[in-house]
């Protein structure tokens, strides 16, 4: 048993801070929560004294590449180094990205599952990693692996990595299915192209029919896995949403068809707008992603005001890889900058952000029964939330009820 005192707790739920907090710890668990003094009369095998700290729950990215060390196209299709060493990297921004205080990362893309099994054994300290393993689109979409100049990657896909090319209802299904095998949590797809996707296929142009983002939806879910959906804007977002995926990933464009927030609202679909990425691509030396970046800015604030106000989950998600990493709090700043408040900032990046992974009856708030995941961070995050992105702050990152980071 452990007892955590902490100065102020931030739960996670949205409730009000709670001062003077003992936080009791067993098995990993939290056992209670108690304010004041006493703590009962089993004395502890540990006590750590955060009181002059504030505990919050262990921080969630919602969208991250852990694997994607830059946007050029020699580092992408793992040309620019040998692959013990891109592996190595990979391994030190997730234990960089454990040390700012983040305990889940949801992985969009990139990440093959035997990363996660390294952090489970204990090869690598890490946050819970989720992965999607690879990006699923058709012929053209951002899954696609093509130059500039129309050439096809000639690297052949690594087993952990799978191809995920697929055009049709039935092989829709079938790579499914290989994502699955290959250790995917969580199926990530696009329906659009984005601020970095190749020349021509940009923000507003479709990849996917109805017909395969259903059978794409269908086959996930009978799976038991969530659809998190690269979308941004024009027919694809919409057709992403009617076919039933469960998050819409950068939705920049959203504002522009105003029957997609409201049908957000109603399905329970989380939005993950990944603010953090378009500031970086807004200076972009590539002519057209700086200027899709720039375009759609407005759009994206204006489509988190009114998911905000109809009650869609805003949940914090920051695309790093090549950028952000360790710094993913960047994201809550943003988030504030868009409107939110502090403490929803937080929310989307714990009690949210845990729903968004279909994890909150474990993790994103501090309750009893819930994994002892948090963060003890000197300073106060509601006053000013950048000092999550300050690494003197972060003193101790805790997953398990074990003191994983300490400052
Ligand atoms: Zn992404």
């Amino acid at each position: 048993m452990t007892i955590l005192r902490a100065g102020t707790l931030i739960d996670g739920t949205g409730a009000a801070p709670l001062r003077d907090v003992n936080l009791v710890v067993r098995d990993g668990k939290i056992e209670t929560i108690t304010t004041g003094g006493a703590t009962g009369s089993t004395p502890p095998d540990d006590v750590i004294d955060a009181s002059r700290m504030t505990v919050l729950p262990g921080l969630i990215d919602c969208h991250d590449h852990m694997a994607l060390h830059g946007y050029d196209l020699a580092g992408r299709w793992g040309l620019s180094e040998r692959s013990s060493t891109r592996h190595l990297r990979t391994a030190q921004a997730i234990e960089g990205t454990l040390a700012m205080g983040y305990t889940a990362v949801r992985d969009a893309g990139g990440l093959d599952a035997g990363f996660r099994a390294a952090v489970e054994e204990g090869l690598i300290k890490g946050p819970r990693l989720y992965t999607a393993v690879a990006i699923i689109s058709p012929i053209g979409g951002i899954g696609d692996r093509v130059s500039p100049s129309g050439h096809e990657c000639v690297i052949p896909h690594d087993p952990a990595l799978p191809n995920s090319v697929a055009n049709g209802v039935d092989e829709v299904r079938r790579v499914v299915r290989t994502m699955v095998r290959a250790g995917a949590d969580v199926i990530k797809c696009a329906t659009t192209g984005g601020a970095s996707s190749r020349a021509g296929h940009g923000p507003r142009d479709q990849a996917f029919d109805r017909d395969e983002m259903r059978a794409l939806c269908d086959e996930s879910h009978a799976l038991g896995r969530k659809v998190m959906c690269h979308a941004l804007g024009g027919a694809g977002l919409r057709i992403a949403l009617e076919a039933g995926v469960d998050s819409i990933e950068h939705g920049c464009y959203l504002d522009e068809d105003p029957e997609l927030i409201p049908m957000m609202a109603e399905r329970g679909v989380f939005f993950v707008p990944t603010l953090l990425v378009y500031e970086y691509h807004s200076e972009s030396t590539s002519p057209h992603v700086k200027e899709r970046s720039r375009a759609l800015r407005e759009h994206h604030l204006e489509s988190i005001r009114r998911a905000m106000a109809k009650g869609v989950k805003v949940v914090a998600g920051t695309d790093a890889g090549g950028h952000g990493h360790p710094m993913n709090a960047g994201e809550l700043r943003c988030l504030v900058d868009a409107g939110l408040t502090s403490m929803q900032a937080i929310q989307a990046a714990t009690g949210w952000a845990a729903e968004c992974l279909g994890l909150e009856q474990e993790l994103g708030t501090l309750e009893k029964g819930k994994r002892a995941d948090l963060v003890v961070v000197d300073g106060d995050p509601l006053a000013d939330v950048k000092i999550l992105q300050d690494p003197t702050r972060i003193k101790l990152v805790i997953k398990d009820g074990k003191v994983e980071v300490r400052r």
